[in-house]
């Protein structure tokens, strides 16, 4: 199976390629070719595996040019060896009228857990299979969780190494200690004296200057990023679906080939983009519910066809959603179109006027499948109230964000359907919102009094990673001017 740029320029490529460049020379995103397709025998099939057997057989449809024997030592680095603590990695909770799917058992508490463990793995073996000499250098800006799940990733991970900035002050404290704590030989973490902005105009004024590359080369140093526009960090997303699709059939709440509705928290596209490629691969599928928080620039452009980015910025308790550009929409866009130019436009108008529009029949076809809403923060922490309420179960802010949508589409449109909530972090990664939303007193506790508060309140186990941070040695201590990270970069390589 081949690559190709949503933008329509350059050659075809492997998925190794793919994957080692990130970004299409273009501004595209690479995306296959075709999208292969399965039997519901296959589907059937994926009942009596495991979760990394199951990842296995869907990873190897689209990574084509890896060996399944790479592939296996990918995926038993990724989810095996005890860094989830849920046997299942991405566990079914099945209620009466949802089920909710937990991709938060990983060793950051987050969902991107469920792709950053595999992304590093497959980079490092595309490496090697390209005969790629160079070191690869993951630099990273971070306002909190991605930083931290990069790190855990990379760590160890051969012929790659990974520089994290975050803002000095700008993240909580749960965040810094998971980051300051951060162990591995290849791995470097520094406060940047300024704000998020600051970190991440740094890290872009580095990626844009040609003759810092060409120094970092001299070194045998390439530089590369692992944000959400990498296919390696897509592809690892499908396996999710397909693996909720199969615990239901196994707990006998659909027959072989039921459509099932999916709602997904969404920020920047890639979570529900990887449900699409699901769906076009023969899992069946009736809705995929598109939720989003006061920032829902996806929600009025799932109506109406419009991308407008034009609008104010909200900071919210959902903050992996507060997203204005949802880069991985254009994936979609391609998919549902075939035409390479006509998305090359509609990138140039956003870029330009920060707007798009992409008529009703566009509009129509993506509705097929798509249906979206939001909620704002009080409606959030009353779904939050609701749901521990009705079945004891706390679920993070994130997560209520969806079941709330999921609600909103069950009474306005059809509940003919089972309906999967996607649950994307633990409770205790937002934990002071959550509380409040509870009614529990927090005031002036401080983190590691709010995850006991929790414990108290929900019944659950403290994530094995967050309560470590209590005793966990400090690790990283430098910190540089937003002008200087240049020469942090260049020091950290060999
Ligand atoms: C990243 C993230 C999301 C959004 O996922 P996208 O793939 O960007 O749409 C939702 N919830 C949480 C907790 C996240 O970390």
């Amino acid at each position: 199976m081949k690559y190709i740029s949503t933008r329509g320029s350059g050659m075809p490529l492997d998925s190794a390629e793919a994957i080692i460049r990130g970004l299409a020379g273009d501004g595209g995103l690479f995306v296959p070719e075709e999208i292969p397709t399965v039997s519901l025998e296959f589907i059937r099939g994926l009942s009596g595996l495991s979760y990394e057997e199951r990842a296995e057989k869907v990873l190897g449809m689209f990574l084509t040019d890896f060996t399944s024997e790479e592939l296996e030592t990918c995926v038993k680095g990724a989810y095996g060896g005890g860094k989830f603590d849920h046997a299942a990695r991405a566990p079914l909770s099945i209620f009466d009228d949802v089920s909710v799917l937990e991709l938060w058992h990983g060793p950051t508490s987050a969902f991107k857990d469920m792709a950053l463990q595999l992304l590093p793995r497959l980079m490092s073996t595309a490496l090697k299979k390209t005969g790629e000499k160079a070191e690869v250098l993951i630099l990273v800006a971070t306002s909190g969780d991605t930083g931290k799940a990069a790190l855990e990733g990379f760590r160890d991970v051969e012929q790659t190494r990974i520089l994290v900035f975050y803002p000095e002050d700008g993240v909580s404290r749960i965040q810094r200690l998971q980051m300051l704590t951060q162990q591995g030989g290849n791995v470097k973490v520094i406060a940047v004296k300024g704000n998020f902005d600051d970190a991440q105009n740094g890290v872009k004024r580095i990626f844009g200057d040609a003759a810092f590359g060409e120094k970092l080369l001299e070194k045998n140093v390439k530089l590369s990023s692992a944000n959400s526009i990498n296919w390696g960090r897509l592809v690892p997303q499908i396996v999710y679906y397909f693996s909720a699709y199969a615990d239901l059939l196994a707990a006998e709440r659909i027959r072989p080939g039921d459509e099932i509705d999916f709602t997904v928290p969404t920020g920047n596209f890639g979570d529900i983009l990887a449900a699409y490629y699901a769906k076009r691969m023969g899992l069946p599928i009736h809705k995929l519910v598109c939720a989003s928080n006061a920032n829902h620039v996806l929600t009025d452009f799932l109506r109406r066809g419009v991308y407008d980015r034009n609008r104010s910025f909200f900071k919210t308790i959902t903050p992996s959603m507060d997203i204005l550009i949802s880069s991985n929409l254009e994936r979609l866009l391609y998919h549902v179109t075939g035409d390479a130019a006509k998305v090359r436009g509609w990138m140039e108008e956003l870029k330009q006027t920060g707007r798009y529009d992409v008529g009703a029949e566009v509009l129509a076809s993506i509705q097929e499948l798509f249906w979206a809403d939001f909620v704002d923060d009080e409606q959030t922490k009353a779904e939050i109230r609701r749901i521990y309420d009705d079945r004891k179960y706390v679920p993070d802010t994130h997560t209520a964000v969806a079941w709330a949508v999921a609600e909103h589409y069950r009474r306005q449109v059809e509940h003919d359907h089972a309906m999967v909530v996607v649950s994307t972090a633990s409770p205790y990664k937002f934990n002071a919102s959550v509380l409040s939303a509870l009614e529990v007193p927090a005031e002036g506790l401080d983190e590691f009094e709010l995850l006991d508060a929790l414990r108290e309140k929900s019944g659950m186990a403290i994530p094995r990673g967050l309560d470590s941070l209590r005793t966990a040695e400090i690790l990283h201590k430098d910190v540089c001017e937003k002008e200087r990270m240049e020469a942090d970069v260049f020091s950290f390589v060999p």
